[in-house]
């Protein structure tokens, strides 16, 4: 299924900007997003969100293949 991709335009300390998944709840708390693009996979979205900032990496609720921790 295809989703809505965003990554937070504040970004952590260490790991960078953080993408999530259109429901996720952390996006509720920070809608301070940007749009990533439509993607079935949060390895195809990061892919993009990096050509943006290189930096990114997956929020461990909603992306946990592309998550650091
Ligand atoms: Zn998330």
């Amino acid at each position: 299924m295809r989703k809505h991709y965003y990554v937070k335009l504040v970004a952590h300390d260490t790991w960078g900007h953080e993408m999530h998944v259109e429901n996720c709840d952390c996006l509720s708390e920070h809608p301070d997003a940007e749009h990533v693009g439509v993607f079935s996979h949060s390895r195809e979205a990061i892919v993009e969100a990096r050509m943006r900032y290189t930096n990114t990496y997956g929020c461990k609720e909603c992306c946990p293949d592309c998550s650091p921790a």
